[in-house]
């Protein structure tokens, strides 16, 4: 993996993050392999939600009347939107925008993705589980930080990027 290509994706991953309705965490991922962007996704209701979703995130009236249980993580959503064969996936990286939970790395796991690429961090069980199970499972699992010569264009690019899109889009 090259670094040409984690800076493409993790653009990808922030571009994708912008689409998120969730007004407190907006995380993208994509996935990228042979300096191919496969998929990308960001977190979101799960398909066909019908009615308002539940963005709350306070927990003192019960989890079930939290995002929590039903929201769909920004790594399960680029894995679930590839329409190719599963095994193509096979030794892919992925970058996330956040480090993945211990879900999404069990899904990760199974789907053959080698490298996990992610920007910012987070000090909770979760995530302390999630890196063990992808350090177990053989799964590179690096900081955007710890990575000679990331300069961090890729999240200046991807605003502008993104801004130009929207752009062109009220211009049609
Ligand atoms: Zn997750």
């Amino acid at each position: 993996m090259n670094i040409d290509d984690i800076n493409l994706a993790m653009k990808c991953a922030f571009k994708s993050s912008f689409n998120s309705e969730d007004p407190s965490t907006k995380v993208g991922a994509a996935i990228i392999k042979d300096n191919k962007i496969l998929s990308v996704g960001y977190n979101r209701p799960p398909h066909n939600w019908e009615g308002e979703f539940i963005w709350n995130k306070d927990v003192s009236k019960g989890i079930e009347n939290t995002k929590y249980p039903y929201v769909i993580h920004a790594e399960m959503d680029a894995i679930m939107n590839y329409k190719g064969k599963l095994g193509d996936l096979k030794d892919a990286c992925m970058c996330v925008t956040l480090c993945p939970c211990e879900n999404c790395a069990k899904l990760i796991s199974t789907s053959g993705i080698k490298t996990v690429v992610y920007y910012s961090d987070r000090d909770a069980v979760e995530i302390r589980c999630a890196k063990r199970l992808l350090k177990n499972c053989g799964i590179k699992c690096i900081s955007m930080g710890d990575i000679a010569a990331c300069n961090y264009s890729f999240v200046r690019e991807a605003v502008v990027e993104t801004i130009e899109d929207k752009r062109l889009k009220l211009a049609k």
